[in-house]
């Protein structure tokens, strides 16, 4: 499998390579040059397989010419063995139509782990007998970071400087970044949006005096590795559901686009996917473009659901590039107007398209905590903010009624425990998997949200090139 750029400009590469580089030099994302597919049989086939499995059969031909099955499949038992449920991602009926698919079962409660945990192996073996040293350079919201440092702390070879908003992530989740003593992580609370961080992080990569001096490499969902390792659940539970012979759609609570775009995926191999609900809290510019056309740059305004309180989703100029025809240099234009302006209009094309399988929905604090209620009193389930905003853009979504809706959620109600504590008077206890995070030492630093700052401390700490 060979992975082009959304901006037609960046080398054509293999799967090690997209996986170790992240980024493309040009400035674009990659994807692969075509989607594979699997026939219906195919798809029926996946029914009782395990999640490992399933992940070998729907990976493999993304991996290919890179890792053979027999590779990619020890890897998926190490990854998924780290989970504390033995389905990996099960699936919950709250009513007739309604379902919860929980990604949260990982080692840091949210579904970054499905991703990261995979990352981190596929980082340690592509560097293993090399000897190339990686600088994991990523912004977080919360959630991708504490995977990310769980993913990668102490292996050789890679050191990782992980960047969050001060004071606008929860606490367990920067205690789950901060008390990660292991010499080879460096956080820093820049002062600043998630939006300020991610633009920071974009502008070392696309910085040659700075990007030439380190081996970059990005563990954001910009990185094509981790879209890969979400398309699995859609199979998963689509499969448990009916499919192939009944589609089914999913409500997916998102920010960076990321985690919905791998349903896209999903969709794009053969599944039937009735509809993609792209559910967002206030910080709604998918919702915006996605209803309306309109992808112009709000401010961010801090939400219970942190992790979505996002003005600029990376991942939607693969969605852009995809439906435009695949032009490269039309999507390299796009988002240079929209770097340039902070605003950008869909063409047609791209509306239509999207149309055709997205829909979209904001859903405001009222509305968040109704859904979180409902879970509760109705279907026993205690639900946290994130999958609490999917929820109700699913149960507000216009589908038909024999189509099962699966709301992905995305993180343990646990590590939103003050928002959840508020909204339905239950407080959710701390998985024991997570232990004494209340206890530990932290450590980070603090900079302003200048790139000079964020690559001066970056520079003295990191491992040049040879
Ligand atoms: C990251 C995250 C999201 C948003 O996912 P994207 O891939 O950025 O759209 C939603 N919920 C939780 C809990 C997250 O950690």
């Amino acid at each position: 499998m060979r992975y082009i750029s959304t901006r037609g400009a960046a080398p054509v590469l293999d799967f090690e390579q997209v996986t170790l580089a992240g980024l493309g030099n040009d400035g674009g994302l990659y994807l692969p040059e075509a989607w594979p597919s699997l026939s219906a049989e195919e798809i029926g086939g996946l029914r009782g397989l395990s999640y490992v499995d399933t992940a070998v059969a729907v990976m493999a031909p993304f991996v290919e010419g890179t890792l053979t099955r027999e590779e990619l499949r020890s890897l998926c038992v190490q990854a998924y063995g780290r989970f504390a449920h033995a389905a990996v991602t099960p699936l919950v009926q709250l009513d007739q139509r309604h379902w919860l698919l929980e990604l949260f079962h990982g080692p840091t409660l949210a579904f970054k782990d499905v991703a990261l945990q995979l990352l981190g192996l596929l980082f340690e073996r592509f560097l293993a007998g090399t000897d190339k040293h990686l600088t994991v350079v990523g912004a977080t919201s919360g959630d991708t970071g504490s995977a990310a440092i769980d993913a990668l702390a102490g292996r050789s070879g890679v050191d990782v400087f992980m960047l969050h908003p001060k004071g606008r992530v929860s606490d367990v989740q920067r205690r789950q970044m901060t008390t990660v003593l292991a010499p080879n992580i460096h956080n820093i609370a820049i002062e600043g949006s998630f939006d300020d961080a991610q633009a920071l992080v974009k502008a070392m990569f696309n910085d040659p005096g700075f990007s030439g001096k380190f081996a970059l490499s990005a563990v954001n969902s910009i990185n094509w590795a981790r879209l890969m390792a979400q398309v699995v659940y859609y199979f998963y539970a689509a499969v448990r559901l009916g499919a192939p012979e009944r589609p089914v759609a999913f409500s997916v609570p998102t920010g960076n686009f990321g985690d919905v775009f791998a349903g896209y995926v999903a969709a794009k191999m053969g599944l039937p996917v009735a509809k993609l609900v792209v559910a967002t809290n206030v910080n709604d510019i998918l919702h915006r473009a996605l209803s309306a056309g309109d992808y112009s740059q709000g401010t961010v305004v801090p939400t219970p659901s942190p992790s979505m309180d996002i003005q600029v989703s990376s991942n939607f100029e693969r969605l852009l590039f995809d439906l435009g025809g695949r032009d490269g240099a039309a999507t390299a234009e796009q988002m240079r107007g929209f770097e340039a302006t902070r605003a950008m209009r869909l063409t047609n094309a791209q509306r239509e398209g999207a149309s055709r399988l997205f829909a979209s929905d904001r859903i405001d604090l009222d509305d968040m905590a109704l859904a979180m209620r409902w879970a509760c009193d109705g279907a026993g389930q205690v639900i946290d903010p994130h999958t609490a905003i999917g929820l109700a853009a699913a149960r507000r979504a216009d589908l038909p009624m024999d189509v099962p809706i699966v709301t992905l959620a995305t993180a343990h109600p646990a590590k939103f425990g003050d928002a959840v504590e508020r909204a339905t008077g239950v407080r959710p206890a701390l998985p024991a998997r997570i232990g004494d995070l209340f206890d530990r030492e932290e450590r980070y630093a603090t900079l302003p949200g200048t790139f000079e700052a964020v690559t001066g401390y970056i520079a003295e700490r990191a491992v040049a090139r040879p």
